[in-house]
C-alpha cells in the first residue's frame, strides 16, 4: 500500500538520512526505489524502512537485488511513470492522525478548528475519488485551488502534506454550512457551535461525514433518541454511537486490549462492546441487547462536534429503511425530509458511498460484520494468481468482488437489494469497482437463487460466461480465501437462508468443500417455514412448526399453553399451512432454528428486524454455562446425514414446564449446537480423514457460537479457520463466488 500515504517522501527521507543516493518513482508495478552507498548504510536503510513505515503504508514483501553502480550524486523523487498505474492501489479513508488532531486544537495553528484538516497520514481517500490515478485533479478537491501556503506544503518532500491530495486550509478549502429542514442556510458565524446547541436541545441533525451523512442526536437523551426512532421507522434495531475518547468508551462499555486496538485503528469501525449500566446512555439506543456499537471520531468535524456537553452522539447512517446511505447535499435534503431538523453539511462532494464498518472481537481476533469505510478498497491477498472474474454476491448485506491477478477487491457494503435505490447503488458500486481496478471481467459469478436481483443482473451484463455458485459453498470458500488456504476442508456453513441445489432453503450445512466443488455431507433437519418470509418476521410461526413436527396432534395444546398463537382459528390455520406446506418452503437454516427456540421460550414472538430473536437469545445465554441437550444423527443409505433436534425440543419443553430459567435454557441450546458442530465434524473426519474445519455464515456473528465452536473443535484436534478480513455473513459471499468461478476456469471446468 504505497499510494497516497506519503511513501515516496518517506523513502526520500530515509535514504537521505542514511547518506544514500539514488531515486524513488511510482511505476505501473508499484513504487521502485534504487539506493547507492556503502553496504552498511544500505542495510540501515532496509531496516529503517520496516521500522519507520508511514502509518497508512503497508509492505507485503521486500526483496533486495544488487545493481550496477550509477554514481548518482543525490537522492531524487522522480515524477510518475505515466504509462500505467493499475497495480498501485488506492488507500482507504483514514481517521484524523494525532499530528493533525494536535493542530486542530492549537489556537496558534492556521488550521485551528478547521473541519477539513488532513495530511498524507490521514483523511479522505476512496470517498473523494472520481478516477485513478489518485491525483487531486481526479478528486472532489479539484475545484479548490491550493493557496500559496498549502501549495508550498504540497510540493515539499520534507512536509507532512507533500502530495496530500485533499490538502486544504480555511483560506482555500471546503467550508461548512448549516441548513434548516427546508435546506435554507441558517445565519451563524460558527456552524459547529450552533449545531452543538441544536443537538443538546434535542434536535435531529444530518451530519455530512466521509462516506455519507449520519443522523445524529444526543445519545444521553431518551427523548431525542425516541424522536429519531419514530421518524426513521426504526423501532428497536440498535443505533451506533460515537464517543470522543477511548476513556469515555470505557465508561459506558467493557473494552479489552484487542477491542481498544480496533477502536483506535485508522479504520475506525463501529465496535460491538459489552454495555456497562452507566446511566450515561439512553436505554433506547440499544434495547434488549447486551452490546453497544461504539466508534471513535474519524473526521475532524466529529472531533469538533463531540463537545463535553455529550457523553456520546448517536451516529446512524442517514437513510430511509432499506435504502442506501445519503451522500449528496440535495439528495440528503430530499430523502431525509421529515427526519432531520437541520443539516450540517459542506461543499466537498462525497463521490463514493461508504457506510461505517462494523466489527467485534472474538477469540481475541477482530471480526468484521460489515466491511466498508476504512477498509475499502484495500484488496485481499490471494494465495495464487487467478483469471479475472466479477462476482455479484447475494441479496442481503450484499457486496461484489473483482479478482485481478493475486488480489480480490471487495466492494463497499451495498446492503439489502430490496429497493430501487439499493439497486441503483449496486450498479453505481459496480462501475466504481471496475474503474478503480481498471478492469471489466467477462466471467461473472452469481448465486443459484433465481429470484435474487444480482442473479438477474448477471443475465443483463455483457459476459462470456455466467457461473452460478451455491450459497453455502461460496461461504466456505470465502472463509478459505480469508485464511489463504486451499484443498479439501470440512465446511460448517450456518446462516438463515440460502438457495440449495434441491430447491430448499439451506442454512445448517456440513460440507466437504474445495475451491471448485462441494459435497453435502449432512444438514440440520428440514423444517417447514409457515408463510415463508412471514416466518422470518414472526418467529412464533417457526415455533409452531417445531411443535407440530415434534408433538404431532398434541401440538395445539402446547401452543396454547405457551401463548404462541392468540386464538384457535389461527392455530388451525397454522396447522393447515404447515401440513400442506402452503407458501411455506423447507428450511435447514440454523438461524431459523434460533428464531424458533427464541419464540418457544417466549423471548420473541415477532421481530422488527431479521436476526433480532437470535441476537436476544445470544444475549440471554451470554455469561452462563449449562449442559447440552440431547440430539440424534440420522443416516440412511447414501443420503446426507441429518441432525435431528427432536430430543432437544422435547428437553427444552420439559425444562420450561419444570420452571427452568430461560437463561439456562438459552445457554444449553447454544451448547447443544456447539456439540452438533463437533460431532458432525468428527463424522466427516472419520469418513474422509480431513482435519481442517472452515466456519462461515451469518450465525458465526454469534460470539458464543463462534468462540464455543473454535474451542470445542480445537480441543478435538481440528485446525479451525474462521473469518477475520471479510464478514462471515453474506457480505463475504461475493469473494467466495469469485474464487470458485476463477478456480473452475483455471482448471478448465
Ligand atoms: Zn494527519
Ligand atoms: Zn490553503
Ligand atoms: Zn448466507
Amino acid at each position: 500500500m504505497v499510494q497516497g500515504v506519503g511513501f515516496r517522501p518517506f523513502i526520500y527521507r530515509v535514504a537521505v538520512k542514511n547518506g544514500l543516493t539514488g531515486f524513488v518513482q511510482n511505476r505501473p508495478e508499484g513504487v521502485v526505489a534504487e539506493v547507492e552507498g556503502p553496504s552498511a548504510f544500505v542495510d540501515a536503510f532496509g531496516a529503517d524502512i520496516r521500522l519507520e513505515l508511514p502509518p497508512l503504508a503497508c509492505i507485503t514483501n521486500i526483496e533486495c537485488t544488487d545493481l550496477e553502480i550509477r554514481h548518482d550524486q543525490n537522492f531524487q523523487i522522480i515524477p510518475s511513470d505515466a504509462k500505467g498505474h493499475a497495480d498501485v492501489h488506492i488507500t482507504p479513508d483514514s481517521a484524523t492522525c494525532p499530528d493533525c488532531l494536535q493542530e486542530l486544537f492549537d489556537p496558534t495553528n492556521r488550521r485551528f478548528r478547521y473541519p477539513f484538516i488532513n495530511c498524507t497520514n490521514c483523511g479522505p481517500r476512496l470517498t473523494i475519488i472520481n478516477a485513478i490515478p489518485y491525483d487531486r485533479a481526479n478528486t472532489s478537491m479539484a475545484c479548490f485551488p491550493l493557496c500559496r501556503e498549502c501549495l508550498v506544503e504540497y510540493e515539499n518532500p520534507a512536509d507532512r502534506r507533500f502530495h496530500a491530495e485533499p490538502n486544504a486550509c480555511p483560506v482555500c478549502g471546503p467550508q461548512l454550512t448549516l441548513l434548516n429542514a427546508e435546506g435554507k442556510p441558517v445565519e451563524t458565524a460558527d456552524p459547529v457551535k450552533t449545531a452543538i446547541d441544536l443537538l443538546s436541545s434535542g434536535h435531529v441533525l444530518a451530519v455530512k461525514g466521509l462516506g455519507g451523512f449520519h443522523l445524529s442526536v444526543d445519545a444521553g437523551s431518551s427523548e431525542a433518541v425516541k424522536i429519531l426512532r419514530t421518524r426513521k421507522y426504526r423501532e428497536e434495531k440498535p443505533l451506533a454511537i460515537m464517543v470522543r475518547t477511548i476513556d469515555q468508551a470505557m465508561q459506558i462499555a467493557c473494552v479489552s486490549p484487542e477491542e481498544e486496538t480496533l477502536l483506535t485503528s485508522p479504520q475506525r469501525p463501529i465496535v460491538l462492546l459489552k454495555k456497562i449500566q452507566s446511566g450515561l446512555i439512553s436505554d433506547s439506543v440499544a434495547p434488549h441487547v447486551p452490546n453497544l456499537g461504539i466508534m471513535l471520531p474519524y473526521a475532524p468535524l466529529h472531533h469538533l462536534l463531540l463537545d463535553d456537553r455529550f457523553t456520546a452522539l448517536v451516529m446512524t447512517s442517514a437513510n430511509q429503511i432499506d435504502e442506501p446511505i445519503c451522500t449528496g447535499n440535495r439528495e440528503a435534503i430530499d430523502r431525509l425530509q421529515g427526519i432531520a431538523d437541520y443539516y450540517l453539511t459542506h461543499n466537498r462532494d462525497i463521490l463514493v458511498r461508504c457506510d461505517d464498518s462494523i466489527a467485534f472481537v472474538a477469540d481475541r481476533k477482530p471480526r468484521l460484520m460489515r466491511r466498508s469505510r476504512g477498509y475499502i478498497p484495500q484488496p485481499l491477498h490471494l494465495k495464487e494468481t487467478y483469471p479475472p472474474v466479477l462476482a455479484l454476491g447475494g441479496q442481503l448485506k450484499t457486496t461484489h468482488c473483482i479478482l485481478k491477478g493475486r488480489f480480490a477487491f471487495v466492494s463497499p457494503h451495498i446492503g439489502d437489494m430490496e429497493t430501487p435505490q439499493a439497486r441503483d447503488f449496486f450498479h453505481e458500486s459496480l462501475a466504481l469497482m471496475k474503474r478503480i481496478t481498471e478492469s471489466d471481467p467477462q466471467i461473472i459469478a452469481c448465486d443459484l437463487h433465481p429470484a435474487y436481483y444480482s442473479t438477474q443482473a448477471a443475465q443483463e451484463l455483457p459476459t462470456e460466461r455466467i457461473i452460478q455458485v451455491q450459497h453455502h459453498h461460496a461461504h466456505i470458500v470465502s472463509c478459505m480465501v480469508d485464511n489463504q488456504i486451499g484443498g479439501d476442508v470440512i465446511g460448517l456453513a450456518m446462516d438463515g437462508t440460502g438457495y440449495g441445489t434441491d430447491g430448499n432453503a439451506w442454512g445448517g450445512e456440513f460440507l466437504i468443500a474445495n475451491e471448485t466443488g462441494f459435497q453435502r455431507f449432512g444438514h440440520l433437519q428440514y423444517l417447514v417455514l409457515p408463510g415463508g418470509e412471514k416466518a422470518i418476521r414472526e418467529p412464533r410461526r417457526i415455533a409452531a412448526s417445531l411443535l407440530r413436527t415434534v408433538y404431532g396432534a398434541s401440538w395445539q395444546e402446547l401452543a396454547h399453553k405457551l401463548n404462541l398463537i392468540p386464538d384457535q382459528v389461527q392455530v388451525e390455520l397454522f396447522e393447515k399451512i404447515i401440513d400442506g406446506k402452503i407458501h411455506s418452503p423447507m428450511s435447514s437454516g440454523l438461524g431459523r432454528l434460533f428464531d424458533g427456540v427464541a419464540a418457544l421460550i417466549g423471548l420473541r414472538l415477532s421481530v422488527s428486524f431479521e436476526g433480532q430473536a437470535a441476537m436476544e437469545l445470544e444475549a440471554l445465554a451470554a455469561g452462563s454455562t449449562a449442559p447440552p441437550y440431547p440430539f440424534d444423527i440420522l443416516r440412511n443409505d447414501d443420503n446426507p446425514y441429518i441432525v435431528d433436534t427432536t430430543a432437544m425440543i422435547r428437553a427444552i419443553l420439559a425444562d420450561l414446564q419444570a420452571g427452568q430459567s430461560k437463561t439456562i435454557i438459552a445457554a444449553s441450546f447454544h451448547q447443544t449446537i456447539i456439540d452438533v458442530f463437533a460431532v458432525m465434524a468428527g463424522e466427516i473426519r472419520k469418513a474422509t480423514g480431513l482435519n481442517r474445519v472452515a466456519l462461515s455464515g451469518g450465525c458465526f456473528q454469534n460470539k458464543i457460537l463462534l468462540e464455543g465452536a473454535i474451542n470445542k473443535l480445537r480441543h478435538s484436534g481440528f485446525d479451525v479457520y474462521s473469518h477475520s478480513q471479510v464478514p462471515s455473513n453474506d457480505g463475504g459471499i461475493s469473494l467466495g463466488q469469485a474464487v470458485i468461478a476463477a478456480s473452475m476456469i483455471k482448471k478448465g471446468m
